[in-house]
This record gives C-alpha cells, structure tokens and sequence, in this order.
C-alpha cells in the first residue's frame, strides 16, 4: 500500500496502511480508544509547543515540525478510527461540518461584518 498523493489517497488507504503498520509491531494491545485518545492529545499538545511563547501570528520559517506534529495527530485520529472499527468516518465528517453550518449561519457568524470598512 503505497500513499500517494492529497488528490487520490483516501481515509481508507491511510486506514490500511496504519493498520498494517500497528498489526507487523503487534501493538493492537495497546490501542484502546481511551490510550489512543491519549495519545492524540498528547500529539496536539507537541504541535502547541510549536507556538508557544511567539505571537500571535507566528509561523515557523520551517514548517517541518508543524507538519511533523500535525501528522502525528492525524495518525492517531486514524489510529482511533481504526481501533473504533468506524467505517463511515467521511460521512461522520461530513455530517459534522453540515451541523457547524447550521450552528454557525454566514449571515450571523461572518467574521466580514467585524472587518474595518
Ligand atoms: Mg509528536
């Protein structure tokens, strides 16, 4: 299973091969949702490190170890998916960002009627 690129590599391909990966290291015994979940917010505090004690509009000139966390993250995010065995994660999303459209209209929550004129 090779990942390729944001175009054509699907939430199921990053599924396989991180199953693959956990199931070769037998470290199934240690994925529970609790420990994954753990896990995921231990990863997003790293990327917070990131920006800690900078400004408010600080970004690293290299982004590796941005990146490099917020991959973290998503490994984890999919780990727990996987341990979870939830096949309809894409609907799941999908469904959530149409409730924060419902929660958050435009006409009320745009940020463009704050903006100076
Ligand atoms: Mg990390």
């Amino acid at each position: 299973m090779e990942l390729k690129n944001d175009l054509i590599t699907t939430i199921m391909d990053f599924r396989k091969k991180l199953k693959k990966f956990v199931d070769e290291r037998d470290w199934n015994q240690y994925h529970s949702p609790k420990a994954l979940a753990i896990a995921l917010n231990i990863e997003a505090a790293e990327l917070l490190e990131v920006f800690l004690f900078q400004s408010d509009n600080f970004i690293p000139e290299n982004l590796d170890s941005l990146t490099d966390e917020m991959a973290d993250v998503f490994i984890y995010l999919i780990n727990l998916v996987n341990s979870l065995k939830i096949d309809n994660f894409t609907e799941i999303v999908k469904h959530k960002i149409e409730k924060n459209a419902k929660k958050y209209p435009i006409k009320k929550f745009s940020a463009k009627k704050y903006k100076k004129q």
